[in-house]
């Protein structure tokens, strides 16, 4: 079997209005599918199950197809329809723990999504049991490190020029106000 194109965890317009119908099938249909396609071009082998390991061992363009698919099924998982707002639990304590209060966390992940210049990502982590804030260019990824990846957004303009046009930021902030899934969040932090 091949690498194939994981479904989305929610329909198309479920993320509506926050992140239009247009958007998720361009970004999931269009351009992670792509992905997909160029591995199995590049990487007949390859399957679904060896993805990460693909990812952490490879280099040059198998690595940067490789983990865009890794990255963008992270990041569709860190959305949901009704989500955003604060997180709960341990995940919480933990992020008042480490950035001083959710206020700061958030001021912080969105100043790390507006800095990443061009492309690339921003990610919160677990990095061995403290949260931390990380952005990444083009394809990297936390998982070619030791860091535990809890959620991601994409800042490619692909991520959000159909919903938001060149307003990065105002993406930024309905990914926390109105999109992110802290139950995925939680489950990656245990
Ligand atoms: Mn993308």
């Amino acid at each position: 079997m091949p690498v194939t194109l994981p479904p989305l965890p929610y329909a198309t317009d479920a993320l509506e209005p926050h992140y239009s119908k247009e958007n998720v099938e361009l970004h999931h249909g269009k351009h992670h599918n792509a992905y997909v396609v160029k591995l199995n071009e590049l990487k007949p082998d390859a399957t679904d199950a060896g993805l990460l390991a693909i990812v952490k061992s490879s280099d040059g363009a198998i690595f940067n197809q490789s983990a865009q698919i890794w990255n963008h099924t992270f990041f569709w998982q860190s959305m949901k329809p009704k989500g955003g707002g604060k997180p709960s639990g341990a995940l919480a304590a933990a992020i008042d723990r480490d950035f001083g209060s959710y206020d700061n966390f958030r001021k912080e992940f969105i100043n790390g999504g507006m800095t990443q210049f061009g492309s690339g990502w921003v990610w919160l982590v677990n990095d061995g049991g403290k949260l931390k804030v990380v952005k990444t260019g083009n394809a990297d990824t936390p998982v070619k490190g030791a860091a535990v990846p809890i959620i991601t957004a994409d800042v490619w303009e692909h991520a959000y020029y159909p919903t938001f046009k060149n307003l990065r930021q105002k993406f930024l902030e309905t990914f926390l106000d109105n999109l992110v899934n802290w139950d995925f969040a939680a489950a990656n932090f245990k």
